[in-house]
């Protein structure tokens, strides 16, 4: 068999059998090194020596080895009753490259083999420890590399590093590499091979790799002078923790009581507490990339970025770092009276992203706050400057703004808001398409200008959602909607407060939508994506004109006199400095667009389900609407809660979807890979198909 052939062979095959890997509870650690010869065996005696003090049930694999009795060392070590042949399905019997040992001994690795041997393992043990075959690129068949056979196990990476002048280098490498390949890296292991007492490199590598390579530094093996448990559990107390390798395990072990502990003390929002008390929650404990993991060890694509929020994916490691490094300076103090230094210089770096006119910064701590500041400061701003008339806001009819009661007022979606109508004050609804039953919004947009001439001189601001109206429905406007309704605005002398929570830090495909159409509106509302979904902050933005409208002697009462308590809160905004450093260190909107294209064109198919309506794309924000009788767009009823089951079984089947009434919304972090984008929309159709078939 051709080298090439063999490796297509091996990923089809294996990939059936992944599928039952991350159902199944127990943890799983690759223990790998950044050359050959690091101690990965020593190190994985002295993992699974200290765990099983702690109570554990290890098991070990070394699924491939070259001369050598490691996974005879193991066996013995730790006493297991796993036969050799299960702890190492491959051996050959000279120290080679896998690639060149096997092949001189005619013997092909079949991946499958190793996956089976592997599930085995841990259907009889809490954790199975991994130990790799030299490093993560060494070749183990053809262009099949240790990497690939890790990412074909699910498993987390630990990297074994020697101690010592020069590791820096291969560490880095080896989590670079690591995380190129898609790999989640759990932390390094120092291993003291040379026992000498610790010089300079000795006693700063470890603060390098921390600082540099973004990951945990596990600890320091020191160089052991006996294999005998006892003396293996003397050298080690204190030095390597095994815990903080465990986050994942003990919390699948306390996953029961997380699940009871939830259903007794959470309300959970936007949540029939009924249905939830009956159902089994889902208790996230890990996230890395676009993946999250539940207490009991399953991993999910995280398809809407945690509601909207995560851009880089989840432990990016310069936002991780960044906020890491406030908290040893300062986690929280006011903007009342005090300035901080984060604060200042993210408003100075919005300032400069935001579509021009926007000059002057205002914090606050969520999407309906941010939407709250403008619709107060617009209405203030004609009321300080004498325009006292100018006192009603205008929304779309179809639209949604967050859920406190102001920007509840500015509403429309009725299953969310119809139940606090008395509470709410009065706004101008304008009628408007939802691109899919209605169509025409040349005649809305008529419509308004038609409302706006009538109501002239009483509308103090219009607050939209560009392009994107996200929580209506993931609504697209067409091309040119978006200016003729700023230019509405200026017409009208109505001031425009852009709505870009959810549309706002590249999720359309710019940084901002208004950007589409070179439109600046008075206010532009940013939250969500703003800390690159890390911590709860928001930011109005205004010009200079309404700032202006607010600067007076203190004695005229004209103060703004609105402020959150955590405003500007300095760790937040470390966050957000560190997430627009990712946007242009690493190019993210530019490298953007190609995968964009690639969702358009998969996006394309959805219509060959006959009960896919209508299928809208603005960037990388999706939405799917189902439709009971795809010819009469006639929707399916709420009751049927089509959306919900679509959802349902995409998460069973390794993905965390949220739909919009009857439209199922995929909207994963910007830094997805074409293949998680793949993973995500097999899975999605799929789950339409299975759910939808025979249905309506
Ligand atoms: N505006 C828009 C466009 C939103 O999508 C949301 C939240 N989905 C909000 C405002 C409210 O944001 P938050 O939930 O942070 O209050």
């Amino acid at each position: 068999m051709k080298a090439s052939q063999g490796h297509k062979v091996i990923k089809a095959h294996a990939k059936h059998v992944a599928c039952d890997v991350y159902r199944v509870t127990c943890d799983g650690l690759f223990i790998t090194g950044t050359d050959t010869g690091v101690g990965k065996t020593i190190v994985t005696l002295a993992l699974g020596t200290l765990l099983q003090e702690q109570g554990y049930d290890v098991g070990v694999m070394k699924p491939v080895q070259c001369a050598g009795n490691d996974a005879a060392l193991l066996k013995k070590g730790l006493r297991l009753a796993d036969s050799l042949a299960e702890i190492n399905p491959y051996l050959a019997p000279e120290p080679l490259s896998p690639h060149i040992a096997f092949q001189r001994q005619n013997i092909c690795i079949r991946v499958p083999k190793i996956l089976e041997a592997y599930q085995r393992l841990q259907q009889r043990h809490d954790i199975v420890l991994v130990e790799g075959a030299g490093g993560l690129c060494v070749p183990l068949q053809g262009e099949y590399l240790v990497a690939d056979l890790i990412r074909e196990m699910d498993l987390d990476v630990v990297i074994v590093a020697r101690l010592g002048l020069g590791t820096i280098n291969h560490t880095l490498l080896t989590i670079e590499q690591a995380r190129s390949r898609g790999l989640r890296v759990r932390g390094v292991i120092f291993n003291d091979l040379a026992g000498k007492p610790h010089g300079i490199p000795e006693k700063t590598n470890p603060q390098a790799i921390r600082r540099l390579g973004g990951v945990p530094v596990l600890g320091i093996l020191p160089r052991l002078r006996s294999l005998k448990t006892a003396d293996i559990l003397k050298q080690c107390r204190g030095r390597l923790d095994p815990k903080t390798l465990l986050y994942s395990s003990s919390a699948r072990r306390d996953a029961n009581r997380l699940a009871e502990w939830d259903k007794k003390y959470i309300w959970h929002p936007f949540t029939q507490m009924k249905d939830w008390l009956n159902d089994e929650p889902l208790v996230i404990d890990e996230g890395q990339g676009c993946y999250l993991k539940d207490t009991r060890g399953r991993r999910y694509l995280d398809g809407v970025s945690s509601l909207w929020v995560n851009v880089h994916g989840h432990r990016k490691a310069e936002i991780d770092r960044t906020v890491k490094a406030q908290i040893d300076k300062l986690a929280h103090s006011t903007l009342l009276g005090l300035a901080n230094t984060p604060s200042v210089e993210l408003a100075r770096k919005l300032v400069g992203i935001a579509p021009k006119g926007l000059e002057k910064v205002f914090y606050s701590d969520n999407g309906s706050t941010a939407v709250e500041v403008a619709i107060k400061m617009a209405y203030q701003y004609w009321q300080n400057t004498g325009r006292r008339k100018k006192t009603r806001i205008a929304h779309l009819a179809n639209s949604y703004h967050g859920d406190t009661l102001g920007s509840v007022s500015v509403g429309g979606i009725d299953l969310f808001h119809h139940v606090y109508k008395k509470l709410i004050f009065k706004t101008v609804k304008v009628g408007f398409p939802d691109g899919y039953r209605e169509t025409d919004f040349d005649g809305a947009l008529d419509r308004m200008e038609a409302l706006f001439g009538k109501s002239r001189g009483t509308i103090a601001a219009l607050v939209v959602e560009p392009i994107v109206q996200g929580a209506a429905g993931m609504i697209v406007w067409p091309e040119g909607v978006l200016k003729r309704v700023a230019r509405l605005c200026r017409k009208y002398d109505i001031l425009l407060i852009a709505d870009e929570v959810a549309t706002g830090f590249g999720r359309t495909g710019k940084m901002f939508a208004c950007g589409h159409e070179g439109v600046s509106p008075d206010f532009l509302c940013l939250a969500k994506g703003i800390t690159g979904g890390y911590l709860p902050l928001a930011a109005t933005l205004t010009t200079k004109r309404v700032f202006d409208g607010f600067v007076f002697d203190y004695k005229d009462q004209k103060t703004f006199f609105h402020g959150h308590t955590y405003t500007g809160n300095p760790l937040a905004c470390a966050a957000a400095l560190a997430n627009l450093r990712v946007f242009e260190k690493e190019r993210v909107l530019s490298r953007l667009q190609p995968k964009i294209k690639h969702l358009s064109r998969r996006l394309k198919m959805f219509y060959n389900l006959p009960h896919v309506g209508h299928v809208r794309q603005k960037g990388m924000m999706a939405g799917i609407e189902l439709a009971a009788d795809r010819e009469t767009r006639r929707p399916y009823s709420w009751e049927d809660r089509i959306g919900v089951k679509v959802c349902r079984l995409a998460r069973e089947r390794g993905v965390i979807l949220r739909p919009l009434g009857n439209v199922i919304v995929l909207m994963p972090p910007l830094a997805v890979s074409e293949s998680e984008l793949d993973e995500l929309l097999d899975v999605t159709y799929g789950a339409i198909e299975t759910v939808t078939a025979g249905s309506g």
